[in-house]
């Protein structure tokens, strides 16, 4: 593991930082740690032990830096999930397995009515649910979402695969 997760003061997750920026706030005592998991990393005169997770001090009041909306990123935000049923990829459900490259991303309010490709008009879908939504807004057809698509705060291209368990307990407060 060569990056640590960087928290705000209020637990919510800020951004993925190299090692070298996690020592460098641990020695400033800018942070604690809020991780039992963590790494070692040799210097020349010392050894530090950097949490996987870091936790900011004193709160800072980020401006939101938009991330880049692309399929992709709406797939990895929402985990390959479907917004709409619930079935995630690469898990049995009905005996089926839907694949990560089976799904799509829906547009809610549908581009040929006016809708746009934002984080917040966009969800993961698994290819029933896309069919079966169509041309339609979720409340015309009498389907719902299980969770308000957002603007994720973390940068999933980082942040997506292999990732500690540390951090999952805090991007799971994302959605
Ligand atoms: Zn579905």
């Amino acid at each position: 593991m060569t990056s640590v997760l960087l928290l705000n003061a209020s637990y919510e997750p800020l951004s993925v930082i190299p090692q070298r920026r996690a020592v460098s706030l641990m020695i400033r005592d800018r942070v604690d740690r809020a991780s039992e998991e963590s790494f070692v990393i040799k210097g020349i005169a010392n050894e530090f032990c950097v949490p996987v997770v870091l936790r900011l001090r004193r709160y800072i009041n980020v401006p939101r830096r938009g991330m880049r909306w692309t399929r992709q990123n709406v797939l990895r935000r929402d985990e390959y999930c479907c917004a709409y049923c619930g079935i995630q990829a690469g898990v049995r459900h009905h005996g089926k397995v839907i694949a990560a490259k089976d799904f799509t991303v829906d547009h809610i309010i549908p581009r040929s009515r006016g809708g746009k490709s934002t984080w917040g008009n966009t969800v993961c879908a698994c290819p029933q649910c896309n069919q079966r939504k169509g041309n339609h807004t979720p409340h015309e057809i009498g389907m719902s979402l299980r969770w308000e698509p957002k603007i994720p705060r973390v940068d999933y291209l980082v942040a997506s695969g292999n990732m500690p368990a540390a951090w999952k307990v805090y991007l799971r407060l994302i959605h």
